[in-house]
């Protein structure tokens, strides 16, 4: 019945706090604004199978993936939603876009004019979302305030729009510095925004335009448009801790980290712990071995700087992180077993904290457990 005893790490995933999060960004949203829910990189490290599953379930839109392998597996799991693929595709590949029904991003005029033969040569339409580089400075048409890249842009959208085969359905842009600087967010929504204008004035539209991801879901209502694009909100984390508590009912964290104590072992002092032996006891002690390490996302950052959580209790961890173990300290908690679970992640701002110390983002950290710790999906608080 309990499938988690024979586990040694494990993530449980919550469909219902996903529910949750999608319910509170949902409230947020104007009537008929779209909601495409972010799956790429396995959903964040939370499986992309059951969370696309589940977002089509809530009534999602739209899915977004950031290529075309991510895309087939949602369809092999029986998900029909609209998935929009943001990476690049290589057209020699467009017949598998077409086969799966994948909308593809198009940011530049020679991969668009190759998309659109192949399409035609198939006798089909390729659904596309054109990107407009606003000041991300990754894929899409330049745009700035520089009139004559302006005209270049406008004439190479136009002509894209134009290609046959292509069925044109989206347009949008990517911020690059929502969480923290309002005149860039806002600069670049203005250059969307004339972009739009111009193209509209030359009798090209858009069924769907979008820009906001979680950061301008959060802080800038003016950026929903037709359609909002959140990822990391949808996880129940902030992209900045800043925003935390923005959003009224709060977003609950979806996945929580778990592994089980190995064993305890009681040692003494003066005994030093783990490869390199950069730590030694200062006292007797009891050492909790867990069965998790950087093999399983647990990065060796973490040694002698994490924390876990037994009992409830904050753990430190002691030593070096090995690959598939790592030791922490419960001297102070004799109630501790093997067999007992820890948390890891998500509870109590551990996978911030986390984040910090290794420099990073809590998006890294999801998207590093791996695919060996196995995916627990709780419904229905089962
Ligand atoms: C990843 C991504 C998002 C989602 O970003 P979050 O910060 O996780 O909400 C939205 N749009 C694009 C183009 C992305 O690449």
């Amino acid at each position: 019945m309990n499938e988690t005893v024979q586990m040694r790490t494990w993530a449980e995933v919550s469909l219902d706090n996903l529910a949750h999060n999608y319910h509170t960004l949902r409230a947020m949203l104007p009537q008929g604004c779209r909601f495409l829910g972010l799956v790429k990189a396995n959903a964040y490290g939370h499986g992309a199978g059951a969370v696309g599953r589940k977002l089509q379930a809530l009534g999602a839109d739209m899915l977004a993936v950031a290529c075309l392998d991510e895309a087939a597996e949602l369809r092999r799991v029986g998900v029909t939603l609209p998935i929009l693929c943001l990476g690049q595709t290589p057209p020699e590949l467009a017949h598998l876009l077409l086969e799966c029904g994948v909308t593809q991003t198009v940011s530049d005029l020679e991969t668009g004019k190759a998309l659109s033969a192949a399409a035609a040569a198939a006798g089909k339409q390729l659904r596309i979302h054109v990107k407009l580089d606003t000041g991300m400075t990754r894929l899409g048409f330049l745009w700035t305030e520089d009139r004559a890249l302006q005209e270049r842009a406008l004439d190479q959208i136009a002509r894209l729009c134009a290609l046959p085969g292509l069925e044109v359905e989206g347009f949008f842009t990517h911020f690059a510095d929502a969480d923290s600087n309002e005149e860039y967010t806002m600069r670049q929504l203005t250059r969307f925004l004339d972009a739009r204008q111009a193209l509209a004035d030359r009798g090209i539209t858009f069924e769907i335009c979008h820009c906001a991801a979680s950061s301008a879901v959060l802080n800038y209502p003016c950026t929903y448009l037709d359609m909002i694009r959140p990822g990391i909100a949808l996880y129940g984390y902030y992209p900045a801790p800043e925003l935390a508590g923005l959003d009224g009912p709060g977003l609950l964290p979806v996945l929580t980290l778990k592994s089980r104590v190995a064993a305890v072992r009681e040692i003494p002092a003066g005994t030093s712990v783990s490869y390199g032996r950069t730590a030694t006891l200062e006292r007797d002690s009891r050492l909790a071995v867990l069965p998790i390490g950087y093999g399983d996302g647990f990065s060796r950052q973490f040694s002698n700087r994490m924390e876990v959580l037994l009992h409830g209790q904050r753990c430190p961890v002691v030593g070096r992180v090995c690959m598939d173990m790592c030791m922490v300290d419960v001297t102070d908690l004799p109630q501790v077993h093997a067999g007992d679970v820890a948390v890891i992640y998500g509870q109590e701002g551990l996978l911030d904290q986390a984040a910090q110390l290794a420099g990073t983002i809590p998006y890294e950290l999801l998207c590093n457990v791996n695919p060996r710790v196995p995916r627990v999906y709780l419904e229905n608080g089962r």
